[in-house]
């Protein structure tokens, strides 16, 4: 039975960027997260196509920093090799993981030494922290005791595990994150589209052009472009199946581009939480009380920040809070 200071669910950005500052304030830390690798909405995707592997990123394509804070973060991970400058759009400088999406968080992942496949089901409160349960094979298990426990998840994830008599239950009311469609498609020839494609059309959100991406293996000599859909576009479609939505994005990429789509490998994915929140509240970018507390990219999104770089800045700025709170308490002793 696991027994900790501080448990944290969902090895995210957010998450982990948390687990690993509070592993450095010397906390005893344990990190779980329900999927079988880290990087959560960061992740990337192998499918094989004509006896080749194809990779691609299947979250975010690539991201920018706005703040100082998370551009000098970003300049350490590429001097680390987690993280490679892709290219220049809008004066940003676009930031891939190298040599695959989910590079960076996974080498976070190795630091904090998170345990993968834990479906965290329920917590429950007891005297002196937490009890959490998680999905067993046939029924739901006793996993672990806490003193603390961090919810590093989307809004409503979070909101489904926390207590119905909890103070926090009422503030994640109505939270929710937009969902969006993907679809990935390896073409036997090019097409005549820019590498990056911002908003082409009302109905396309981002284009990737995945052999673009520097260090990255393109072995497999097909051309690859990841499709995004709108969020507006994947709302009309949430219940759409995984063809019909290949088909339609197809259209949507070929309407783009002169040349015909010579597909020889598809794959789509839905997003229930993809990018953007109608959380309004972001000024602390955390929410923390004595034995339960939140962070994630939705409580740190404002007009200038949003996705990764508010994943991380949640992450540190609840672990400084954490650190914060600890320094008062020593000196208060
Ligand atoms: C399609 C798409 C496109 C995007 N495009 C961009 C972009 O261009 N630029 C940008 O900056 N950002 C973009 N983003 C957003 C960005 O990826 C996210 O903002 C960021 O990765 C969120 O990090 P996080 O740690 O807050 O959450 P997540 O990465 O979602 O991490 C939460 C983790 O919690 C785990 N979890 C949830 N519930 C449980 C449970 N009960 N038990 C255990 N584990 C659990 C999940 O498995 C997950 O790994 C995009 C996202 C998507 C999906």
């Amino acid at each position: 039975m696991i027994s900790t200071d501080v448990l944290v669910i969902g090895a995210g950005l957010a998450g982990l960027t948390l687990a690993q500052q509070l592993k450095c304030q010397g906390r005893d830390v344990v990190c779980v997260d329900k999927a079988r690798g880290s990087g959560g909405r960061l992740s990337s995707k192998r499918i094989d196509i004509n006896d080749y592997a194809v990779s691609f990123d299947l979250g975010a394509l690539s991201f920018s920093a706005q703040s100082p804070s998370f551009q000098q973060a970003v300049n350490d991970w590429c001097e680390q090799g987690h993280l490679i400058k892709w290219l220049e759009h809008d004066d940003h400088a676009q930031y891939i993981g190298s040599p695959r999406s989910s590079s960076l968080t996974r080498s976070l992942a190795d630091e904090v030494g998170v345990h993968f496949s834990v479906r965290i089901s329920a917590i429950v409160k007891i005297e002196n922290g937490w009890q959490i349960f998680c999905e067993g094979n046939e029924k739901e298990v006793l996993y672990a005791y806490a003193n603390e426990i961090v919810l590093a998840c989307p809004a409503p994830q979070a909101y489904e595990l926390i207590p119905s008599e909890h103070k926090l239950k009422t503030q994640l009311e109505g939270v929710s994150i937009f969902p969006q469609w993907v679809a990935t498609f390896a073409l036997a020839k090019p097409i005549s589209i820019n590498d990056f494609c911002l908003n082409p059309n009302e109905n396309i959100a981002k284009i990737s052009y995945e052999n673009s991406k520097p260090a990255r293996n393109n072995d497999h000599n097909l051309h690859v472009y990841c499709v995004q859909a709108s969020v507006l576009w994947s709302q009309a479609r949430l219940d759409y199946s995984k063809d019909k939505v290949i088909y339609e994005l197809a259209d949507e990429l070929s309407k783009l581009c002169t040349e015909p789509l010579l597909i020889k490998g598809d794959y789509a994915h839905r997003w229930l939480y993809s990018n953007g929140t109608n959380y309004s509240d972001s000024q602390a970018g955390f929410i923390a009380t004595d034995d339960l507390s939140l962070c994630g990219d939705y409580l740190m999104t404002n007009d200038l920040i949003d996705g990764v770089e508010a994943a991380y800045l949640s992450g540190q700025a609840l672990a400084k809070h954490k650190s914060q709170l600890r320094s008062l308490l020593t000196v208060g002793d």
